[in-house]
């Protein structure tokens, strides 16, 4: 499982996150939420490996990760989310996957890039129909509407076969229909036996895809469990779901 214990990031003054502990089990899909500045993605950082903990432990079924960069992190079948700066804009949506099958096999893997066509094609077919990108397959990443390139940062992630996925607000600026799309897709590799904590800002990408809920708030965690549960916390009303401007939306 994943365990994150008394997890501290500071930068200079500001405690962006300040005592964080909780797990994710093998088939968990869990949501971290808060308002804007809330630690969200400080806290994913520190887990996925950008950033250094000023305090705390984060360790994948005992491995401890946090002195690990990010690609010793993959080995131990942690992935994030690729940023679509990332992706190779001038290659297809199946070449992209094929590269990062082959990267995810090593270095060496990735100097044969010429054999790229034959090689990693299967896996990466898989992947595409996995994620919904099928249809798109031959079309250049450039060319891509936003939701198409979110699902292939998906693709890309899942192409190192994770067993702990961590997403960053993976559903961001999508619209209603490809958002609700795209989570049921996430909570459906959980069900499958993947771990996946996923940050998030809005309530409709929470409701009926996480099965827990960590609430954080200037730095800590001020509720877990159930949507229901934490819908219920006075503080979480009080300081997140009750506030006016940068409250959760549903
Ligand atoms: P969230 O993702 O919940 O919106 P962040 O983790 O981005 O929140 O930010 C939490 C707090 O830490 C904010 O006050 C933010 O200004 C501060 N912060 C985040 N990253 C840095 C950084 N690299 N340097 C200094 N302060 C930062
Ligand atoms: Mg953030």
């Amino acid at each position: 499982m994943l365990k994150v214990e008394q997890l501290v990031k500071h930068f200079d003054g500001v405690k962006a996150v300040d005592g964080v502990s909780f797990d994710v089990l093998p088939g968990q899909c869990v949501a971290l939420i808060g308002p804007n500045g809330a630690g969200k993605s400080t806290c994913f950082a520190c887990i996925a490996g950008q950033y250094a903990l000023t305090g705390g432990h984060v360790s994948w079924n005992g491995q401890a990760l946090d002195k690990l960069p990010p690609a010793a992190r993959l080995r131990h079948g942690v992935a994030r989310t690729f940023q679509v700066a990332q992706v190779f804009e001038a290659l297809t949506v199946l070449q992209n996957v094929q590269l990062a099958v082959q990267a995810s096999r090593g270095p060496k893997a990735i100097s044969a890039f010429k054999t790229l066509d034959s090689q990693s094609i299967d896996t990466a077919l898989a992947l595409l129909a996995q994620t919904g990108l099928e249809a798109l397959a031959h079309d250049d990443v450039a060319s891509l509407p936003y939701g198409a390139k979110k699902r292939l940062e998906l693709a890309l992630a899942l192409a190192a076969s994770p067993t702990l996925l961590l997403l960053d607000e993976p559903a961001a600026g999508l619209a209603e229909a490809e958002r609700a799309s795209l989570m049921q897709l996430v909570k459906k590799l959980a069900a499958q036996g993947m771990a996946v904590l996923y940050t998030e800002h809005n309530m409709d990408a929470v409701v009926g895809v996480a099965d827990r809920v960590l609430v954080l708030i200037e730095g800590r965690l001020a509720a877990q469990g159930s949507f229901e549960a934490i819908a219920r916390d006075p503080t979480v009303q009080r300081l997140y779901l009750g506030e006016g401007e940068g409250a959760a939306h549903a």
